[in-house]
């Protein structure tokens, strides 16, 4: 890219360090749809089809994200399939907008809830993870919290989500209230695609810009086709004689609508025919690539950099099973501070996973380097591996 220094990512698939790398027959699906104009609708049906195939939902859209996968799917628990509501968002006057969430679930993704108008309810206390004692929000707790006023349960997917999903789904379907899930980053293992919907979950988000190699403006949103066509309806701009509207079958509810609602809220985070081309693209890739493969894959080129970089050490990512991390351990924070720095320094700067900077280890994450420079990231590492 002209003008913008580039950097080598051996953090992982950071928005801010620009995602991961695409395959080519990816980049050339994206450039291959930029050629040719179609109907959004009859593009996101495709990638409906793709999606169910992968996930097991009945229904799926390609969104600029998970962020916006989750704001979208929040838009649908709220409006529905009614017009006039999708019309007043993020305006949640008369409208059920509580989204009920595990208070040991939070963080800032949720905001995409708040930002389509939704309020979050917090329930339970984690005390498991404060010390006291061993629990955390129940399934019971979560049922208590559920009123009229409650659009969905959301749910942050998670080994360490509690309450279990199932426990969610049993107590917000025994309500009549859907249960959203955010699975961003739960890939790998590429059985996640199905998992949460087997479980029981309403509407789904996966990145695609993270392990499944897509675009790095996209992610999924897969579920309930009355909630996904609800989605799908408030990202179009519908600038057009309401008689001429016609939704695929993938989306059939949307034939039903008593009026067609106007630039929907998901307008602000439109995802073009390029994105949803390369999203069919990377998740088709990602589904067909065998896991020991892949896994493979990523371990040869942290091996390669292990044996050339003296005190490194390959361990599992532990959350994401098939994805090794190569570590470097130094004797304090301070030293890994200080390795950090020198790294980025570098031109090209070189990025590392410091999310255990606090206990003095900087790790390599094999997801979103390029074979090509590998030699270049040896000896980067190697200028400051701690046993040098
Ligand atoms: C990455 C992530 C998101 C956002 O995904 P994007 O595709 O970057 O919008 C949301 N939730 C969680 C838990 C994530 O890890």
């Amino acid at each position: 890219m002209n003008g913008v220094r580039r950097i080598i990512n051996a953090y992982g698939t950071n928005t801010r360090l620009s995602g991961g790398l695409m395959a080519p027959e990816v980049v050339s699906a994206m450039a291959e749809a930029a050629r040719s104009c179609f109907e959004m609708p009859d593009v996101q049906a495709a990638a409906s089809r793709a999606i169910v195939e992968a996930t097991g939902a009945e229904a799926g859209i390609v969104t600029a994200g998970a962020a916006a996968a989750l704001m979208l799917g929040a838009a649908a628990c709220m409006a529905r399939l009614d017009p006039a509501a999708m019309n007043r968002l993020p305006d949640t006057d008369g409208l059920p907008n509580e989204f009920i969430v595990s208070r040991s679930q939070r963080n800032m993704y949720d905001r995409s809830l708040r930002v389509a108008g939704g309020r979050i309810v917090e329930v339970g206390i984690p005390d498991r993870l404060s010390g006291p004692g061993v629990r955390d929000a129940s399934a019971g707790e979560i049922a208590e919290a559920i009123t009229p006023r409650s659009a969905a349960v959301f749910h942050l997917a998670g080994e360490a989500a509690e309450p279990p999903l199932e426990d969610v789904v049993r107590v917000a379907h025994a309500r009549g209230i859907p249960v959203l899930v955010d699975a961003a980053a739960q890939l790998p293992p590429a059985s996640n695609l199905r998992r949460f919907i087997e479980q029981g979950a309403d509407l789904v988000c996966f990145s695609g810009g993270k392990a499944i190699g897509g675009p790095q403006a996209s992610g999924i949103l897969a579920g309930r086709q009355d909630l996904v066509s609800s989605a799908l309806v408030q990202m179009l701009d519908l600038d057009l004689p309401e008689a001429q509207f016609a939704a695929p079958p993938e989306f059939a509810p949307l034939n039903q609508l008593r009026f067609l609602p106007h630039h929907g809220i998901g307008r602000v985070a439109k995802v073009g025919k390029e994105e949803v081309a390369g999203l069919i693209a990377a998740l088709r890739r990602f589904l067909a690539e065998d896991p020991a493969a892949r896994s493979a894959r990523w371990t040869a080129r942290l091996v390669a950099l292990r044996d050339a970089v003296p005190g490194a050490v390959l361990v599992p990512d532990g959350a994401k099973p098939g994805l090794p991390l190569l570590e470097l351990r130094f004797a304090d924070r301070a030293a890994a501070d200080r390795a950090e720095e020198t790294l980025r320094a570098r031109d090209p700067a070189v990025h590392v996973d410091a999310s255990r900077l606090r206990r003095g280890i900087l790790a390599v994450n094999p997801i979103a380097l390029d074979d090509a420079d590998l030699p270049l990231l040896a000896a980067a590492l190697r200028a400051v591996a701690p046993a040098a």
